[in-house]
Order: C-alpha cells, then sequence, then structure tokens
C-alpha cells in the first residue's frame, strides 16, 4: 500500500495541514492500492505563496538555466519510464502494454517537444515603433483528470517551465500515482525550491481554491465542461487568465472510397482505445446509406473480437472504466441509447463473462442512431460507439458540426476530398485517413471543448503575457 498523504509545497514532501484521507482504489481489482491526502484552501495558499517567492527569479532565468533544467527532467522521467508505465496502469486500468506504449510516452513526449520549441522560441521581437517581450505570465493553477494522467501534467508543467513561470499542480485525485512519481523527478532534476508544488484534493475543495485564488495568474484546466465552466466562473473575479481544455463528441466521417472497410475497422478499434476513455475518441461514426450495411458488419465483428482483460497482463486488450461511479453512468448510458431505439449491435449492459471483480464493460455498438439521440450528443467516456448514415456530404458535414462540441474530428476518403471537406468542420484537429499528429502540432478545441492550444511550440502561448516597450 502506497501513502501518498503527503504534498510537495516550496522543495519539501510535507504533511497536510488538516489530515483528511482518500482511498485510491485500482479499478481492476476494487483494492485499495494507496491513500492521498485531502488539502484545504490553505494548503493551497501555502502553495502559491512558494510559487510566488520562486517566480521572482525563475520567472527571469535564461533561456539556457531553462533548458538544461528541463533536460534533467527528461533525463529523470526516463529513468524512472517503466515506473511511470505501471502507476498509471494501477491507478486508472491502462492495460500495461498500452500505458507503456501509450499512456507514458506522453510525458517524455511533452518534455522533448517543450526542450526543442524553447530552443528556438522567439521570446523578443523587434516591431516599428516599439520592442515587444513575450514575459512568463507567472504563477500558474493547473488542474488535470485521470484519463491520460500524466499526459495532462506534462502538457501542461513542460511548456510552463520552459517558458519561466512557476506553478501548483493539483492532479486528479483518482490518479494520483503518476503526478506524485512526477513530482519526485521534478526533485530529482534540481528545480529551484517552490518553482513546482502538488496539492492533492478534490475538484470543489482544491480545484475551486486554485480556481479562485488572487494571487494565481492563470489557470489552465483539463475535464469536463461543466467543471470548465465552474473554473472560469470562480477566476472571473480577479481577471485570471483561464485556458480550458474539455470534452468532445468527435465525428468519424467515412467517405465513399477504396479504403472504406479499412477505414470502419480503424474507427471501431479507436473508439474503444483507452477503454473509451478518451476526449478526442471518435464517438460518432457518419457512414454513407449506400454502403451502411456493410459498415454495421465490419462495426459488429470488430466489437465482438474486441477483448477485454486485465490491465496487469500483456496484450492488446482493453481495461476497466475508472471508478464504480463512472462504470454506472456508462451503463445508464447504453441502457438509454436502447430505450431511444438504437439498435445494439454489440456489447449492452452488464459486464463482460468472468469480469465480475473490476469496473469491466462490454465493448458496445449502437447502429441505427440519429445525431438527436442522447447517445449521440452526451459525452459517454467509455466504449460505446454510435453508428449513423448519412445522405451525402452536405448532410453528413451537418451531422458533424450538429454538437456542442469541437475538439477533435476523423475523415477518410480520398486524400484531396477528405482535406476540403476536413477544412469544413468546425473542431481543433482533423485527422486524416489515420494521420496522427505529433506532439509538435497544436492540441485544443472550438465551442464548448474549450479555448486554449497545448503542445509544442504553440503550447507556450497560454503562459506568456506581452510587453512592448517604446
Ligand atoms: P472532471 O471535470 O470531473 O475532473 C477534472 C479535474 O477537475 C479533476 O482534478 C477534478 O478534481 C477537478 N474538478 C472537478 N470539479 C471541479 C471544480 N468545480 N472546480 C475545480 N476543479 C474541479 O473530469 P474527469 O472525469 O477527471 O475527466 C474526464 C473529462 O475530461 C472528460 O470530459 C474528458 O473529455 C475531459 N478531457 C479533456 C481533454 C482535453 O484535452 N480536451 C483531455 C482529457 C480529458
Amino acid at each position: 500500500m502506497l501513502d501518498l498523504r503527503q504534498f510537495y509545497i516550496n522543495g519539501n514532501w510535507c504533511d497536510p495541514l488538516e489530515a483528511r484521507e482518500l482511498e485510491v482504489i485500482n479499478p481492476a481489482t476494487e483494492q485499495q492500492i494507496a491513500t492521498v491526502s485531502l488539502g484545504t484552501s490553505e494548503d493551497v495558499d501555502l502553495a502559491v505563496k512558494a510559487a510566488r517567492a520562486a517566480f521572482d527569479e525563475f520567472g527571469y532565468s535564461n533561456r539556457e538555466t531553462r533548458l538544461a533544467l528541463l533536460e534533467r527532467l527528461l533525463e529523470a522521467y526516463m529513468d524512472r519510464y517503466q515506473e511511470m508505465a505501471e502507476a498509471i496502469s494501477q491507478e486508472m486500468g491502462a492495460p500495461i502494454d498500452f500505458a507503456t506504449s501509450n499512456q507514458a510516452a506522453c510525458g517524455n513526449g511533452h518534455l522533448k517537444a517543450a526542450i526543442d520549441a524553447l530552443k528556438e522560441y522567439p521570446f523578443e521581437e523587434q516591431l516599428a515603433t516599439g520592442r515587444v517581450y513575450k514575459e512568463a505570465i507567472g504563477v500558474c493553477g493547473f488542474i488535470t483528470p485521470w484519463n491520460w494522467p500524466i499526459n495532462q501534467v506534462a502538457c501542461k508543467t513542460a511548456p510552463a517551465l520552459a517558458t519561466g513561470c512557476t506553478m501548483v499542480l493539483k492532479g486528479s485525485e483518482l490518479s494520483p500515482l503518476s503526478s506524485h512519481l512526477f513530482a519526485e523527478m521534478i526533485d530529482q532534476a534540481g528545480y529551484p525550491k517552490g518553482v513546482f508544488n502538488l496539492v492533492d484534493g478534490l475538484g470543489h475543495e482544491v480545484g475551486a481554491a486554485i480556481s479562485s485564488h488572487p494571487d494565481i495568474d492563470m489557470v489552465s484546466f483539463t475535464g469536463s465542461t461543466a467543471a470548465g465552466i465552474a473554473v472560469s466562473k470562480a477566476a472571473a473575479d480577479n481577471v485570471k487568465r483561464v485556458t480550458l481544455e474539455l470534452g468532445g463528441k468527435s465525428p468519424n466521417i467515412i467517405l465513399d472510397h477504396d479504403n472504406f472497410a479499412q477505414a470502419v475497422a480503424r474507427g471501431v478499434t479507436s473508439c474503444f482505445g483507452n477503454t473509451g476513455q478518451t476526449c478526442t475518441a471518435p464517438t460518432r461514426m457518419l457512414v454513407p446509406e449506400s454502403r451502411y450495411d456493410e459498415a454495421v458488419g465490419i462495426a459488429e465483428s470488430i466489437a465482438t473480437k474486441t477483448s477485454v482483460g486485465n490491465p496487469s497482463s500483456s496484450g492488446n486488450h482493453i481495461g476497466p472504466l475508472v471508478s464504480a461511479s463512472h462504470f454506472e453512468r456508462v451503463q445508464g448510458l447504453i441502457e438509454t441509447g436502447i430505450k431511444e431505439g438504437a439498435r445494439l449491435l454489440a456489447g449492452g449492459i452488464g459486464k463482460p463473462e468472468g469480469f465480475e471483480t473490476g469496473y469491466f464493460v462490454k465493448p458496445t455498438v449502437f447502429a441505427g442512431v440519429r445525431n438527436d439521440m442522447q447517445i449521440a450528443r452526451e459525452e459517454i467516456f467509455g466504449p460505446v460507439l454510435c453508428l449513423i448514415p448519412f445522405r451525402d456530404e452536405a448532410d453528413a458535414l451537418r451531422i458533424a458540426n450538429d454538437t456542442p462540441y469541437g475538439l477533435a474530428a476523423y475523415v477518410s476518403g480520398e486524400p484531396s476530398a477528405a482535406e476540403k471537406f476536413a477544412r469544413r468542420i468546425r473542431a481543433g484537429m482533423v485527422a486524416i485517413n489515420g494521420g496522427d499528429q505529433g506532439f509538435d502540432c497544436p492540441f485544443g478545441g472550438y465551442k464548448q471543448s474549450g479555448n486554449g492550444r497545448e503542445w509544442g511550440e504553440y503550447g507556450f502561448e497560454d503562459f506568456l503575457e506581452i510587453k512592448t516597450i517604446a
């Protein structure tokens, strides 16, 4: 049993001001694996004070100093890479091979992308009548989710550390193993005390204290749209910058083309990846009426062949959902789909055979879905795919954009037709024919999917103030 009851504040591991604890549960075994403390606004105050004091120097440090520190952090990350993969697998249920190849790889991916961007980033620019300086915004507050835990921690901290910001992180209370390990790596890398601080706790307590704190200059939040709205409202009183990375209900438009069958298969597999707990998951598959039956057959066959398995075993199976309450929510939405009259092709309510313990669900596909059904509008955040037919490309575009979200989209088709289609989708990221953006490209959404851009050089901008000296 891991003891994660201390916070990392001002370069030290210290006890919370008030002793309150939360059990951390492994979602595959339903057993407690760690104990974490639940902080209060007083713990946040201490962390903010430390970050504010550290900013005086770190905020004005030079590029070389910050590069050397980031390189040491990357080294520390690689030294403990396998530990990170195991921590993620245990806390949120990602199968160990996926945690190793995909989840943990986001940490070094973002650190490396920030190092590359920092080497060349233009922090100054001469204009006709003045000089423009881009300066670190100050003390940042980070609030992150559990679904790609180290991805979100790294894609916020790496650009913040690169630009000279200091910070207070509240990771998800469901996945503290990875954020504690990351704090140990920061310590190992030798960052000055107070640059990075970690306070665990609940969203409406520690998250709200960070959002409303008068001495935090910006908050970067990743999570559900509802919580993102609460963060924005709490932050409004002191006009701090708020960047949001929120939910999605991404369309996957498969135009009629030669590789149709392959595109349908890829779409189903991709929707089930990370047990459907990915904000960019292609959950609405749009296929032409003329090839609908073919798509239905392929989707059913892939779903039936998708295996569910224990996260600690090697293999390309999917794992459990993150928690008991999330399991209940996903079950409820599958039930809603059935009541709404969608046709269940695979999966459905209940646990897969042989998986009575753990929050495992059946990979589920619905056909005959209309875009106004709740299962087509709401983010389910589980392995649940909706198949929606379209008449022609204009109809496909209308359905694709008929959503409050705008995070990602996927288009398969003849490349130039697909690219033309992609330009008309109101979403921040569109992948064509299985394209896979790297850590150098901007990540973020339109509409209710958020307002920030993370990753690589674009990810620096949210952490910079712009000053003109004339
Ligand atoms: P969540 O909103 O429940 O929690 C996210 C974080 O916010 C947690 O640390 C939580 O403690 C905190 N929080 C909750 N309520 C808060 C409040 N009122 N004030 C301040 N903080 C609060 O989300 P989750 O269940 O952890 O994650 C899943 C959601 O995250 C999905 O909607 C998913 O789409 C979204 N997500 C988005 C992206 C993206 O980059 N756009 C990436 C991953 C996940």
